[in-house]
C-alpha cells in the first residue's frame, strides 16, 4: 500500500470523566451524552490528524466490582477480565459516538475506525506486586472492609480494596496499531491501560492488577511514534498549589520544570502525578508536545490555546 498522507498523529487519553461526571448517576443516557463534547472534537481534529484514542475505566471497573459484592454464588472475576469487559463497553461506546459525529460532519466516507482488545506486558518482578497502592471500586466502612476477602487501604472516600499497578513494559498490539494509523485508521485502544499480561513463554498470562492509563498511553504513544500526545481530563490543565488560594494553573513548561514541580510535591499520586510522569516519559523518548486539558477544550489545545503543554 502507497501512503499518502504524512499527517500528525495525535494520541487523546480520555479520563474516566469523559463518560461518567462528578455528581451524575452515571445512567447510559448520560454517558453517551457527556462523550460528545469530547468526540465531536475529535471528529473533527481526525480531518486534519491521525488519531489515536485511549481511555479510563475506573468509574465502570468501580461498578463491576460493586455488582460482583451483590452477587453470591457467580464466581467472582479478576481484575484482567474486568479490564477487558470496560475496554469492550467503553470502546463500543466511543466507537459508535464517533461513527455518528463524523457521518454528521460528512467525512465518514474517508474515515474508518476500529477497536482493539488490548494488552500490555508488565514485569512479575514489579515491585508494585508487593505493595499494592491504587484504590479501586466502592468505599466501604472500616467494619465492613475487614470483612472483605481482599486487602484495603483507607482514603478520602472510606476503605477502599487495593490493588497492583505495575508500570507498562509494551504494548502487545503495537504493530497492528501503528499500521492501522498509518492506513488512516482512528485507533481505540489501551482501555483502562490495557489488560495487564505477563510473559509466559511464548504467550500471555493475565494478572491481577490494573495499569495506570496515562502511563501506558504514553508508551503506547512512544511505541508508535505519536506526535502529540493529549490527556483530558475534569480539569483545565496541571496547576501549582491545586486547591490552595494560591493555586495557580500553568500553561507551558518544560519537562525539566515539571519535574521539579511533581519533586515539590504539587501532583499527586493516582491523580495529576502519573499525568506528569507520562507527559515526561514521552517527551524524554522523543515526543514533541503534550497537553493536558478539559474535555470542552481539546481542539484549542491542540491549537495552543489552552491547557498545560509541556515540552522539551
Ligand atoms: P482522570 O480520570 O482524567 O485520569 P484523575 O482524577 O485521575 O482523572 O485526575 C484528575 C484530577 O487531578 C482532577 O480532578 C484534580 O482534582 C486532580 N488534581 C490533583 N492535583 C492537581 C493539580 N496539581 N492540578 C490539577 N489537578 C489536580
Ligand atoms: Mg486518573
Amino acid at each position: 500500500m502507497i501512503i499518502k498522507n504524512k499527517k500528525e498523529t495525535l494520541l487523546v487519553a480520555l479520563g474516566g470523566n469523559a463518560l461518567i461526571q462528578k455528581g451524575q448517576e452515571g445512567t447510559i443516557e448520560e454517558q453517551f451524552e457527556n462523550l460528545k463534547v469530547p468526540i465531536r472534537q475529535i471528529a473533527g481534529l481526525s480531518k486534519h490528524y491521525r488519531v489515536i484514542i485511549t481511555h479510563g475505566n475506573g468509574p465502570q471497573i468501580g461498578n463491576l466490582l460493586l455488582m460482583q459484592e451483590c452477587c453470591e454464588g457467580i464466581s467472582p472475576l479478576p481484575l484482567e477480565i474486568l479490564v477487558a469487559q470496560t475496554q469492550g463497553q467503553i470502546s463500543y461506546m466511543i466507537e459508535s459516538t464517533l461513527d455518528t459525529e463524523l457521518m454528521a460532519m460528512g467525512v465518514y466516507t474517508e474515515k474508518s475506525l476500529v477497536s482493539l482488545i488490548s494488552y500490555v506486558v508488565v514485569d512479575e518482578k514489579d515491585p508494585a506486586f508487593q505493595c499494592l497502592s491504587k484504590p479501586i471500586g466502592p468505599a466501604y466502612t472500616k467494619e465492613k472492609a475487614a470483612r472483605l476477602p481482599y486487602p484495603t487501604i483507607k482514603t478520602t472516600k472510606g476503605y477502599r480494596r487495593v490493588v497492583a499497578s505495575p508500570r507498562p513494559i509494551t504494548i502487545v498490539e503495537k504493530f497492528e496499531i501503528k499500521k492501522l494509523i498509518e492506513m488512516d485508521f482512528i485507533v481505540i485502544c489501551c482501555g483502562g491501560g490495557g489488560i495487564p499480561v505477563i510473559r509466559a513463554g511464548r504467550t500471555f498470562c493475565g494478572v491481577n492488577a490494573v495499569i495506570d492509563k496515562d502511563l501506558s498511553s504514553a508508551k503506547l504513544a512512544e511505541e508508535v511514534g505519536v506526535d502529540i500526545f493529549v490527556i483530558v481530563t475534569d480539569v483545565k490543565g496541571a496547576a501549582l498549589h491545586y486547591g490552595q488560594p494560591d493555586e495557580k494553573y500553568l500553561r507551558t513548561i518544560t519537562i525539566e520544570q515539571a519535574a521539579r514541580y511533581h519533586q515539590e510535591g504539587h501532583f499527586p499520586p493516582g491523580s495529576m502525578g502519573p499525568k506528569i510522569e507520562a507527559a515526561i516519559e514521552f517527551i524524554k523518548n522523543g515526543g514533541k508536545r503534550v497537553i493536558i486539558t478539559s474535555l470542552d477544550a481539546i481542539e484549542k489545545a491542540v491549537e495552543g490555546k489552552a491547557g498545560t503543554e509541556i515540552i522539551l
